[in-house]
């Protein structure tokens, strides 16, 4: 179980507010990590283990960008720790996930990237997503919709 929030702003308005209310309606949904992913040209994670407490004591309420994610964490794979909570990024920096659930054979796909020589930080079976969909834009997926 976890919260999984995403917004796109048609009007440009920041999705930082919003984020940040919808994780805390979802809060019930996991509390092992809060975080968030807000893009601006650049992309802005900010997560911490715990409740949207921890998350707000170190919050950059400048990041105003108009497309965002979110996710309340309830841990399957890792500890809840900073460096497992959500959103997790592909390696190169580009891609965010807020996943939810368990993927079963994450071992074998993480041993795959391992070797192709992707590095992970941390210990949850989600981080193969972000770094999975950027191998397949990389192995000639014609968008960003068919590399997810
Ligand atoms: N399996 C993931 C983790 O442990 C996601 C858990 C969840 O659904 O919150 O980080």
């Amino acid at each position: 179980m976890c919260g999984v929030i995403g917004i796109v702003s048609q009007g440009k308005k920041s999705v930082l507010p919003s984020l940040l209310k919808g994780v805390e309606l979802l809060q019930s949904r996991g509390y092992d990590g809060t975080g968030v992913a807000v893009l601006d040209g650049k992309l802005h994670v900010m997560k911490s283990e715990g409740k949207l407490s921890n998350l707000l004591q170190k919050l950059d309420k400048s990041v105003v960008g108009s497309v965002g994610i979110a996710h309340n964490r309830w841990a399957t794979h890792g500890e809840a720790t900073d460096q497992n909570a959500h959103p997790h990024v592909s390696m190169d920096g580009n891609v965010a996930v807020a996943h939810n659930g368990i993927i079963d054979n994450y071992r074998s796909l993480k041993a795959m990237l391992s070797q192709e020589g992707c590095t992970f930080v941390s210990e949850t079976d989600s981080e193969v997503i972000p770094n999975l969909i950027v191998r397949a834009l990389r192995d000639g997926a014609p968008d960003f919709a068919s590399a997810v």
